[in-house]
């Protein structure tokens, strides 16, 4: 039996894991529970999974919470309260679903207390990975994928060297706007940037897929999670998002990992890993499938990308830069203040206004992400 930490609980891929973890109750329980702000919803999942302990963020809403609730639950408030979900001793593994920089304490309170990680939190790789995997050296633990992409390479690679990868190629839906010119992407509405073609995700994450920034997230957390040079990572745009991602070798063998798009599959594969179980998930059949294509991405248009690529061959701060601008800029999109396009201008701005220290502490690193955050809203305040 597997006690499980689920940070992020109330989220697009927290009440999904709660959905694995509900399939399998001989496997797995749930140790603790986390989320923001979402007091309603946690009390409900409170009910069902009956954790040791649950915690809300924000300390108002616990308040609200802690009047209504009569149970046997332990619950916990603020960021001190996240850490100990995090750290906590009965649990064998933590999943963070958090969204953006905000989930890094967290999952390195997870590794410090020696922890195995299931990550769906991509920010805090982008922003400390180097930091984040040589607590996980240190600690032995792993960091297993839940991203999709990602969890597919780690099942590409399962018996083979690491030493014989050529190359990780990840595969990209190419998000709603596929092809469109800069001239039509300066017009897009947000109704429109949330419409993604495949997956059903949380707000921020559809807007990153949107802007391909999502993807060039997910360059760098390839670079750390498989300790691989950037340039032994390419992108294609494959829209049918069957193909989760694919390993060439040094003989020219290409493996691929094939399914619907369907994050039950990677979040349980980051559970059970190495092994196999049944899933609830819907079966991919070839009958029904008339095409896999491929497109090269258009790094002219959607700059998500090329940014991430800049950001991440500098190192240092500047990624921790690049994920701070994007969610400062994604935040403001999402609120009507500034247009698509204006994401890559903010995220460009910061990242030429940063001064880069190439081997940061965790400290340098929140002083980073504080002053990238500062210097984004101001550029979005003067626009
Ligand atoms: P959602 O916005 O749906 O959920 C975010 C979760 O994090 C909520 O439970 C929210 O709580 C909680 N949260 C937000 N801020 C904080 C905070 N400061 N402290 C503690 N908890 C917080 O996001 P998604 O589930 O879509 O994405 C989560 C992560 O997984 C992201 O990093 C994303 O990139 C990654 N991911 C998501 C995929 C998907 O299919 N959705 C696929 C691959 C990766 P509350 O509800 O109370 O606000
Ligand atoms: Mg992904």
């Amino acid at each position: 039996m597997k006690s499980v930490v689920v940070l992020g609980s109330t989220g697009s891929i927290g009440t999904q894991t709660l959905e694995v973890i509900a399939c399998a109750p001989e496997r797995f329980r749930v140790a603790a529970l986390a989320a923001h702000s979402n007091d309603v919803l946690l009390e409900e999942q409170i009910r069902q999974y009956r954790p040791e302990i649950a915690v809300l963020v924000d300390p108002d809403a616990a308040d609200r919470l802690a009047r209504r609730y009569r149970g046997r639950t332990v619950l916990l408030s603020g960021e001190e309260g996240l850490l100990a979900a995090a750290a906590y001793a009965n649990a064998d593994i933590v999943l963070s679903a958090i969204v953006g920089f905000a989930g890094l304490r967290a999952a390195l309170a997870a590794l410090a207390a020696g922890k195995d990680l299931a990550l769906a939190n991509k920010e805090t790789l982008v922003a400390a990975g180097q930091i984040v995997t040589a607590l996980a050296r240190e600690k032995q633990c792993r960091i297993l994928p839940v991203d999709s992409e990602h969890s597919a390479i780690l099942q590409c690679l399962q018996g083979e060297k690491r030493s014989q990868v050529k190359k990780i190629i990840l595969t990209a839906s190419g998000g709603p706007f596929r092809g469109f010119t800069s001239d039509r992407l300066r017009s897009v509405t947000l109704e429109e940037c949330l419409q993604h073609p495949n997956w059903r995700m949380g707000r921020k994450i559809t807007v990153d897929s949107a802007t391909l920034v999502n993807k060039g997230l997910e360059v760098i957390e390839a670079r750390w999670l498989f300790d691989i040079d950037y340039h032994q990572i390419d992108v294609l745009v494959h829209p049918q998002s069957i193909i989760h991602s694919m390993v060439e070798f040094d003989d020219g063998a290409v493996i691929a990992q094939l399914g619907l798009p369907d994050m039950r599959i990677p979040i349980q594969y980051a559970l059970t890993y190495p092994d196999r179980i049944a899933s609830p998930a819907p079966r991919l059949s070839f009958n029904d499938i008339s095409a896999l294509t491929f497109e090269v991405p258009d790094h002219q248009t959607f700059l998500g990308l090329p940014l991430a690529y800049a950001a991440g061959k500098t190192g240092g701060t500047l990624p921790c830069v690049y994920n701070a601008a994007n969610e400062v800029a994604v935040n403001a999109f999402l609120s009507g203040k500034i247009g698509f396009l204006d994401i890559y201008h903010v995220i460009e701005t910061t990242m030429g206004r940063h001064q880069v220290a190439l081997q940061p502490d965790l400290e340098a690193l929140v002083t980073a992400d504080a002053w990238a955050r500062e210097t984004a809203a101001r550029y979005i305040d003067a626009c």
